[in-house]
Formats: structure tokens, sequence, C-alpha cells
């Protein structure tokens, strides 16, 4: 009997752990929740502040980079409530009849504000903006021009993938109602799947596809006839980068698509340097990455240790190397870790 009882309750024991023993894959019902190494993402609730206070002065001014180039240049920190997002770069570019907006920075307030004082430069609607990727510092203002000026917007379709009407970005959690009141998350119009040239209002633009780099999905544009080129985060200068979704492989070879155009100015995601030097930080920094990275996986130093192994000291004196170089040189370990290397390159 009493044997049995336990081969009966060992049998009821197997049964209930069936699923669990079986089951070892996940299926993923909701993959905007996954960052990218498909880990899952805690996304809490922050409830909206309410605030009566008016709209956030942003203090707008745009600075012509070339006869029909003007960008803002955002300050070179992390976003918070103190810069109300306002640490990332976008620009207009004039057309015939049209500006086009090249990422559209962290808020409807701060799209609105841009286009202000655009205006007093050229009174034309913006009908287009194009957009680098899908971080939040670069594209919360796409609503702005949806709602207002009816644009089309062209960006990567990992918008569309990864961020739903109502998510809690970065942004809508870390800013002030004053600054991101407004604000909605409004889809892409238009993808395209590889490098492809067009013509905005008389404007000559090649939008350049370089794929997993700095994060997901990047895209450059190039202007050839102006000789400039709108990198976005592919390139910072004055600053550390944050490669916590990138990696360092992709952005290598973005710098080298970068380099194989003509071109006398660039703007960075994040920098104020658009000279031909303004790329140079940002070649120096990811070669010396995966240099020191992939010597210290050859000498066998342990993912506890890559920190204290590698470090980037000609960055040490530019801003945010304390907040994220040594996150950066982590997770280019954990890369670089499986990296079997590329054969042009022995
Ligand atoms: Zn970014």
């Amino acid at each position: 009997m009493k044997i049995k009882l336990i081969l009966l309750f060992s049998i009821l024991a197997f049964v209930l752990s069936m699923p669990f023993i079986f089951n070892k894959s996940v299926t993923i019902t909701d993959p905007h929740k996954l960052d990218a190494d498909d880990n899952f993402i805690i996304n809490e609730w922050v409830e909206p502040r309410e605030s009566a206070a008016p709209d956030w002065n942003y203090n707008l001014k745009p600075v012509k980079v070339s006869d029909r180039v003007w960008c803002f240049f955002g300050t070179l920190e992390m976003p918070t409530k103190e810069n109300a997002g306002d640490m990332s770069n976008s620009c207009y570019i004039k057309g015939d009849d049209s500006w086009i907006a090249w990422d559209s920075g962290p808020s409807y307030n701060f799209a609105k504000q841009a286009y202000a004082a655009m205006s007093k430069i050229a009174n034309l609607p913006v009908k287009t903006v194009i957009v680098s990727h899908e971080h939040d510092d670069h594209w919360l203002g796409n609503n702005y021009y949806k709602q207002v000026h009816g644009a089309e917007i062209i960006g990567t379709p990992s918008i569309n993938v990864n961020y739903h009407k109502g998510d809690q970005t970065r942004m809508v959690k870390t800013l002030y109602q004053d600054a991101i009141r407004g604000t909605e998350l409004v889809p892409v119009d238009k993808s395209f799947k590889e490098t492809t040239k067009f013509t905005v209002s008389g404007v000559n633009l090649e939008y350049v596809h370089v794929g997993y780099a700095h994060s997901e999905d990047d895209w450059f544009l190039y202007l050839p006839d102006d000789k400039v080129v709108l990198v976005a985060d592919v390139v910072m200068n004055g600053r550390v980068t944050s490669n916590r979704d990138g990696i360092v492989i992709g952005q290598i070879e973005a710098l080298k698509a970068i380099k194989s155009r003509d071109w006398n100015h660039l703007v960075p995601g994040h920098g104020f340097v658009t000279d031909k030097t303004a790329a140079d930080e940002s070649i120096q920094y990811f070669d010396l990455t995966k240099k020191r990275v992939l010597q210290a996986v050859e000498d066998g130093v342990k993912a506890d240790d890559i920190t204290k192994t590698v470090t980037l000291e000609e960055f040490r004196d530019k801003d945010l190397y304390y907040t994220l170089s040594a996150q950066n040189v982590f997770r280019a370990y954990e890369e670089l870790e499986m990296y079997s290397g590329d054969d042009d390159e022995k």
C-alpha cells in the first residue's frame, strides 16, 4: 500500500513537472518588451505627472552648417529633467518648397519650437521627416510634424516593431510634463530595406542603410550636392558614445561607409564638431575598443575583470566617460568573445 502510494505520488509529481521539463523555450508574444539581447525589459508603469506649468522653453538656436542645412545641437549629457531631453542633434534641410527634418528631437514641444525658429529663416512647411534610428531622443517630435504639417515620416521599420502608442519610453518617464506633454508615439509611414537615393523638394538625398551598429537598425543621410552627411549616433564627439544597444563591428562598418562619401561637413548625433575631423574620435574609440578587448580575450581575461583590464584612457576627459565607457567595454566583451575575425584584416 505504502509503495503504491509513493509510486502514485511520483507519477503525479512527474506529470505536474512536465510543462517545466519539456517546455524549455518561451514563446514571445510581446516582442517589443525585448532588448537587443532578447532579454525581457521590465516596463514599470509610471503614472503620468500633471502640471499646469507653461510649455518648457527649449530656447533653440539653429546653427547654419551649409547653404541649406541648419542644425540644433543638444548638450553632452544623458536625458534629464533639467535638459528636457535636449541632448541630441537634429537638422533641417531647406528644399525648394518645403523643409526636410532630419530627426525630430525628444518631444512634441521640442519639434514645435524648432519649427518656430526655422520658419523665421524660411516660411515653408515640413513635408518630410527622416529618422536615423529608434532611440527616443531622436524622433519623439514626429507627432508634431505629422499632426500639424501632415508630414510623411521615413524611418527604420524597427520603430513600428518596438514602439507603440501609449508606451512609456525613457523620455516619457524622465521629462517633466511641461516638456513632454503633447508627445505621442506615431508610427513611421515609409521604410526602405536598403540604401536608397531619392529627391525631396529638389534636394538629392542618399539614405544609407548601415544596419546593426549603434542600434538595431541605423541609417544616415548623405547630401551629395551639398557635401554634407548627417550621421546621427554612429558618430559622437566631445563625449563617449553609448553602445548599450550596439555592436563594435557594426559601428566600424558604419564609419567606413561614412568615410567612403565625399563630404565637407558631418553632423554627429551628439557633439559639436562638424568639420572633416568630426568622425575621428568615434573611429579611434571603436578601433581601440576592438583591439584591446580582442587582446584581452586572447589573454584569457574573464568577464568580471574586463572593465578593469580594458580602459579607454584616451577618452577620460570626454563627457560621460565615467557613466558609459566601462559599460561599452563590457558590452564589447560580450560581443567579441565569440568573434572569429575578418580575414581581410589578417
Ligand atoms: Zn541613439
